[in-house]
């Protein structure tokens, strides 16, 4: 079948058309992105959620098109994946968002902050923790104010060489946090393997805890026991997807340490999280 030809597509299968459509305006939105500077971190609050403060920032890819707004990232990586522009953008990614954390930090007076980035599983590679120390002394920031997250997807390659890199990682002082937590098929088996600093348990789960009937006592004791066992392993566990009162209350009571959802705040761009931190509404 014909791949790249968008016409050729067109004649034989019409829904491809759309697709292949889609993929080459997306390929298109990132190469302009990358060239024109559209490419920035918008980020999410972490919270304690015991105390209700801060405890850092998840930082979150946003492609803002002059015309089309801002669009969300799934697409976007996962046609960059397919690529391999994911590199590109990652390195931008990253350079960004520690640029915006550092400054946010010392404005806010914020020491023990750390800001967490999504890091895409062709990303492991040999030459990122040096990438990794090159970007935080540049910034100026503590290693331990790095937060590596990635998925399952990263440790099912089974490969001896992302153990590897990820233990370097590690030794330099960066953590490492567990997303999506759940929703793979053998999440627990990789606690086992590696070293992880912070177990991110999934929203699927969060949402589920206060949708009632027999899924809420299941989805109970789940989050219950992730964090059981990750405190036993001495992991961090937050919660994603925090929307609502009853969720906060039932997760503090669970022993979840932390916790991110639109109940706090959406992700923002820097500036606009910043403004929101001095008028309280966040802190
Ligand atoms: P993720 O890493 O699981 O990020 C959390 C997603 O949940 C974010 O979606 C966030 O906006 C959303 N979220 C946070 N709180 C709530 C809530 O209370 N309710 C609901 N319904 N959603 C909430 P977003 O920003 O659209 O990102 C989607 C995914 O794209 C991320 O999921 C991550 O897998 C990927 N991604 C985002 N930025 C990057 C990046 O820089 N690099 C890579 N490789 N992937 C990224
Ligand atoms: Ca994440
Ligand atoms: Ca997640
Ligand atoms: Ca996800």
């Amino acid at each position: 079948r014909k791949r790249d030809g968008k016409n050729g597509a067109q004649v034989y299968d019409p829904s491809m058309t759309d697709k292949t459509r889609r993929r080459a305006e997306i390929e298109d939105f990132i190469e302009a992105g990358l060239a024109n500077d559209w490419l920035d971190a918008y980020f999410q609050p972490l919270i304690n959620l015991t105390t209700g403060q801060i405890v850092g920032f998840e930082a979150l890819l946003r492609l803002i098109h002059p015309t089309r707004g801002v669009l969300p990232p799934a697409e976007i990586i996962s046609v960059a994946e397919d690529t391999g522009s994911i590199i590109r953008i990652g390195n931008r990614m990253l350079d960004k968002a520690v640029a915006h954390f550092a400054r946010m930090v010392k404005d806010q007076d914020l020491p023990d902050a750390y800001v967490a980035i999504n890091f895409s599983s062709l990303q492991i590679e040999p030459g990122l923790p040096a990438r990794l120390a090159t970007v935080i002394e540049r910034h100026g920031i503590r290693p331990d104010a790095l937060v590596v997250e990635i998925t399952e997807a990263v440790l099912m390659q089974d490969n001896p060489e992302v153990s590897q890199i990820l233990g370097q990682i590690r030794k330099y002082g960066c953590r490492l946090a567990l997303d999506d937590f759940g929703t793979g098929y053998s999440s627990l088996s990789y606690l086992n393997r590696f070293p992880v600093d912070i177990i991110k348990v999934d929203q699927s789960f969060i949402r589920a805890l206060t949708a009632g009937g027999e899924v809420y006592d299941k989805s109970r004791m789940l989050v219950e026991g992730i964090a059981t066992i990750s405190h036993k392993m001495a992991c961090t566990v937050i919660a994603e997807g925090i929307e609502t009162q009853e969720q906060w209350r039932i997760l503090l009571e669970m022993g979840v340490d932390c916790g991110q959802g639109y109940l706090f705040s959406r992700p923002l761009p820097a500036h606009e999280l910043e403004a929101l931190m001095q008028s309280d509404i966040v802190h």
